[in-house]
Order: C-alpha cells, then structure tokens, then sequence
C-alpha cells in the first residue's frame, strides 16, 4: 500500500531522515516507536506531503508520488496528481485541528462536500454512520469546544475516515490527552485495525504497539534501527538502542 525507499529528509544542516525504507502492506497496522526527535513525525509528514523529501522516493497503493530525478534530488508528483493521491491517506495528529466554527457533523461533512464536490445528501448516511461508530451520534450538533479532549480525537478521526482513506496515518494520537481520556481513542483505533484498514501509527503508547499493530518499527536518529512483530521487538530486541529505549519506557 506504501512503499518508501530510501528517504532523505534535512532541515538545514541537520539531516532528520537518514535513509529510511518502509513498506506497508494492505491491512496491515504498523507501530512506529522511537524517542523524541527521531524523525518520526517528519517521516509522516513527508508521505503526505507536509514536508519535502530531499532523496528516495515513495509510491502509495501503486501511484508514484515522489521519485528522484536524474540529479538524485527527489520530485513529488505534479500538484493536482499528488493531491489525489494523498487523498488516499487520513492524517489525524496530536492536536485534533477541528474546524472550531463548525458543528462536529459538519466537520466531517466539510471535505467531502468541498474537496470531492460531493452533494450533502450523499455524504450525510456515511457522516452519521461514523459518529455512531466513534461513540458521538449524540455531539453530532455540537461545536469542538465543548468536546472533551477524547472526544476531540474520535470526532479528527472520523473526519478523517469521512474521505473514505484506504490508509491511516496516526502521529501520536493520545499523547496530548489526559491519561482517563486515551483509553476511548485507543478502542476507535482498535476497532479500525480489527477492520483491516491499513494504519500507520505514530506512538508512545507501548501497550497499543504490542497488541494491535502487526509490525513495530523502532526509529532512532533519523533510521530505522529494528523491525520486527511485536513479540520480536518487545521481547527480545536486538539492538541496543532499541533495548535502551524500550528500558526508558518502563
Ligand atoms: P517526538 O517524539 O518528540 O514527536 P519525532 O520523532 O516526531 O519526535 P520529528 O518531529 O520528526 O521527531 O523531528 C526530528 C528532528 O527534526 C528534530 O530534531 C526536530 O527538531 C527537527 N525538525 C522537525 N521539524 C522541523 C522543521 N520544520 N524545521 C527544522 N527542524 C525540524
Ligand atoms: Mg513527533
């Protein structure tokens, strides 16, 4: 579903991505773990285009979205076809980012009507399907302020799910919720991995990583340092940055 090879990313003299090769099948869930700094997030915003990669390139369900040119300097996909093809993923992050003017239903409406062009009455069925699937039929009138913080993150990632993504990409979804509020973000997730949508998961919660994705990756200084299933990186890490790091989390 994603294939990144060989990814380059520097921001002035400080090269955050050091070579870093991820393929993601379909339906597959994939844990990306690492200490803070290790260029987890800016890998994600590179696939979907919030930053530039420097070299490598990537495709996304077959597409070519980004590919070195002929003098090694990597090129996205030209705007219009680029933009079609990060449709194909949903991105929700840390801070919810809900269109605070905007009633939770009409949050999730606000994409499909204006990015797909879509008439309200077809989106309507599909919008309403996936507040009662996160658990917030009765918010659907509400304005984000005054949502919880849990509830914040279930309406980003229905909004998301609202494009009807084939990928998911999460960047650490409960680490700005209080403790008591994660738990309901992390049952969504479940539940969507339980679906067999291909998700991506930016995360400091190891629990989540051991019992839902299918692969962990352990990221350090811009590389992927080990890979592995679950019981292979949580029970008997190889590398010693990632024993070190696994140690720290305890
Ligand atoms: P955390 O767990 O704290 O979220 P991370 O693994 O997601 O960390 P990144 O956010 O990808 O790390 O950052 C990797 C490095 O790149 C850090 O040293 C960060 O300071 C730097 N960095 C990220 N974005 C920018 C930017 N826009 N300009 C300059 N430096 C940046
Ligand atoms: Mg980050």
């Amino acid at each position: 579903m994603i294939e990144m090879t060989d990814i380059h990313k520097s921001f002035g003299a400080l090269e955050v991505l050091r070579g870093v090769s991820l393929k993601v099948a379909k339906g597959e869930v994939v844990a990306i773990i690492g200490p803070s700094g290790s260029g987890k997030s800016t890998l994600l915003r590179c696939l979907c285009r919030l930053e530039a990669i420097d070299r490598g390139s990537m495709t996304v369900a077959g597409e070519t979205l980004a590919a070195e040119g002929p003098d090694g300097r990597s090129r996205y996909a030209p705007d219009a076809e680029a933009r079609r093809i990060c449709r194909r993923m949903g991105m929700v992050f840390q801070h919810f980012n809900l269109f605070p003017h905007l009633t939770v239903l009409d949050n999730l409406l606000e994409a499909p009507l204006t990015v797909k062009g879509l008439a309200r009455a077809d989106v309507l069925p599909e919008a309403e399907a996936l507040l009662r699937k996160v658990g917030l039929w009765e918010k659907r009138d509400v304005y984000p302020s005054r949502l919880s913080g849990g509830q914040k993150q279930r309406v980003a990632i229905a909004r998301a799910l609202a494009m009807k993504p084939d990928i998911m990409l999460f960047d650490e979804p409960t680490s700005a919720l209080d403790p008591e509020l994660t738990g309901e973000v992390l049952r969504a997730m479940r539940q969507l991995a339980e679906e067999h949508l291909t998700m991506v998961v930016v995360t400091h919660e190891m629990a989540f990583a051991r019992e839902v994705a299918h692969r962990v990756i352990f990221m350090d200084e811009g590389e992927i340092v080990e890979e592995g299933t679950p019981e292979e990186v949580f029970g008997r890490p190889r590398a010693e940055r990632t024993q070190a790091f696994l140690g720290s989390m305890l």
